[in-house]
């Protein structure tokens, strides 16, 4: 492709609300567009990049014998409804009501519809294992989008799903997965790493996460120093603290009054305490019960680890007038005490179990309790009680023994084991060898793949632009031109562009009349990987200067032997990312 014929708008101006590498270089190496928030229009050079990304993807999933379909983005909302999903999904689901009055969502996700699919289609294990795909754009009404399309509203993902009729069956889907998205993360370009994660209102009983360490992302793995242990901040496992005894024996609980301090902080200041001495007690409702979920002041709920404590029922958090009903108090005065007699659950993180005494809220607005003991003002056992780990790993806790460590990354794809959640619910049964009915064993595995193209801008760029990974730069191989009013250079320029795509390779050829600092500074924004440039001075030396995007070196290489070394080159960083 000649430049002067493509839309390659590079500016020099950052926009305002860019706040990543990726976001910035995307606008400004013109790859897309913004059209509103979290929409953005993909510009030649960014939808090739898409493409290339998606190629590969499909190569992979074909490869493991999954089968390509589409299916629609528009969806009754009946299906949604059948699965409880509409309520777990909450706002995220993007909703409309047609012109016959019957409300649709906008896909993010496709189970409902591919297990509506399989409802109808099959009826014998014979049919059995399958897993069926598609590549198609989603819709996520995030609550806040942002850093360009790593969160975005509309994105292309590509998800799976697979159907078993055995559980080893289902392993065998899942692993088949699980190795086709280590090889397309590495064959485009990316260094990641895989971790535990919660299947969260997915549902189901395993899940890995494949993730893109670097300081930008999103989500936060924990680690042991030794990797053998790696999960995400919402699944990671923490040990137990030692059970602290007081070193003298503790006086009675003592009201104490605080006065419009609501926030843990305000209260530490007040009573001068310490955020990990004082006793968190936050309201929560299922559609069953009223919980109180007791974590330390300098800990934080983790929602995941609360649905798993409940039996995996959807937890929200008590509006302002629960809360008043069950504690008896403004928000931010809750405490534990004689909450069970009230009917209400106490789901009590080790930590607090572990304090030997601690502050919390008195049930009465405007005071607070001294000389909680865990075991004496609240129950630690019994009915409705439960001591187990619902809070976030932190700085200082260990898994195993071994101390966490905490990083972060993006999240590039996920693969879950859904188990019968949704064939239950939306009959996707088959008949076994003996004529007996089963509901089908699902899997879902997605990848997004805007997110690939961002992250591998996050992980290679430097201050003058991206560094494509060559699978998947929107061309291989960039010539630019230099002195393009020198009749030679011309000729010589359009004769390797010929040869280099008769090579089958990806060129753009920078013909445009503009100085050659301009055109430097663009090559490098845009991030070819080799950048082959033809300029008068080296040309009256028989020689072309070859240069790869993440190196400084330059090389002369003859002409003549210029489309043979480019055509080589390119062989070996393809080679790299072969797994
Ligand atoms: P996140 O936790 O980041 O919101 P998710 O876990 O909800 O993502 P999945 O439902 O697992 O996402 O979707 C599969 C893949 O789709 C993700 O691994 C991610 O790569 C991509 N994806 C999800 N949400 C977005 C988004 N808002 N913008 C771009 N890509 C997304
Ligand atoms: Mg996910």
């Amino acid at each position: 492709m000649k430049w002067s014929l493509t839309l390659i708008p590079t500016v020099k101006e950052v926009p305002a609300d860019a706040e990543v590498p990726s976001h910035r270089l995307m606008i400004r190496a013109g790859l897309m567009r913004k059209l509103a928030s979290g929409t953005y229009t993909y510009l030649p050079l960014g939808w090739r990049c898409l493409r290339k990304i998606i190629r590969i993807v499909r190569e992979e999933m074909d490869a493991a014998g999954a089968l390509d379909i589409l299916m629609p983005s528009v969806q009754p909302l009946e299906l949604w409804q059948q699965t409880g999903r509409d309520v777990d999904y909450g706002e995220t689901l993007g909703r409309f009501r047609d012109r016959h009055g019957r409300w649709n969502v906008l896909s993010p996700t496709a189970e409902e519809v591919v297990t509506h699919l399989a409802a109808g289609e099959i009826s014998s294990y014979k049919q059995l294992p399958v897993n069926l795909y598609q590549i198609s754009f989603k819709f996520r009404d995030e609550f806040r989008p942002r850093f360009g399309v790593l969160r975005s509203r509309e994105f292309i993902m590509k998800d799976a799903y697979s159907f078993d009729a055995t559980p080893e069956s289902l392993d065998r889907s899942y692993r088949l997965m699980y190795d086709a998205y280590c090889r397309i993360f590495r064959r485009c370009g990316l260094d990641y790493v895989i971790v535990e994660a919660e299947s969260g209102e997915m549902g189901g009983s395993g899940s890995h996460q494949f993730t893109v360490p670097c300081d930008t992302g999103e989500d936060i793995i924990v680690h042991t120093e030794d990797n053998t242990y790696a999960a995400n901040l919402e699944k990671a496992a923490v040990d137990p603290l030692p059970k602290q005894t007081a070193a003298d024996p503790i006086p009675p609980m003592q009201e104490v009054h605080t006065p419009a301090v609501g926030s843990i902080e305000a209260v530490c200041e007040f009573l001068h305490t310490q955020p990990h001495e004082m006793i968190k007690t936050l309201i929560y409702v299922t559609s069953e019960n009223t919980l109180a979920v007791l974590v330390r002041g300098d800990h934080d709920v983790n929602p995941e680890k609360l649905t798993q404590a409940t039996g995996g029922q959807h937890v929200e958090l008590a509006d302002e007038e629960t809360i008043k009903k069950v504690s008896g108090a403004a928000v931010g005065f809750a405490g534990p005490m004689s909450l069970v007699e009230k009917g209400v659950h106490l789901i009590i993180d080790h930590a607090v179990a572990a304090l030997p005494v601690g502050v919390t809220g008195a049930n009465q607005t405007d005071y607070h309790i001294k000389n909680v003991v865990p075991g004496r003002d609240f129950p630690l056992d019994g009915d409705n009680v439960l001591v187990t780990d619902v809070r976030n790993a932190v700085e200082g806790d260990t898994y195993n023994g071994k101390p966490l460590h905490f990083k972060h990354g993006i999240e590039v794809g996920q693969v879950f084991k859904l188990g019968v959640k949704y064939s239950t619910k939306l009959h996707a049964t088959f008949l076994d060898e003996q004529g007996r009915e089963h509901p089908c064993l699902m899997g879902c595995y997605g990848i997004g793949i805007n997110r690939i193209m961002a992250s591998a801008i996050e992980l290679a760029n430097d201050p003058d632009g991206i560094i494509w990974p060559i699978s998947i730069a929107p061309y291989e191989v960039l010539i630019t031109a230099v002195n393009l009013d020198d009749p030679q250079v011309a000729q010589t320029a359009e004769n390797l562009y010929q040869q280099l795509k008769n090579r089958g390779l990806e060129v753009l050829f920078d013909d445009r009349p503009l100085r050659a600092g301009v055109k430097f500074k663009d090559a490098d924004l845009i991030g070819i990987p080799l950048r082959l440039t033809v300029g008068k001075k080296a040309l009256a030396e028989g020689n072309v200067e070859l240069k790869l995007r993440r190196e400084s070196d330059r090389r002369a290489v003859p002409v003549d032997q210029a489309p043979d070394r480019v055509r080589e080159l390119v062989d070996q960083l393809y080679a790299e990312l072969n797994p």
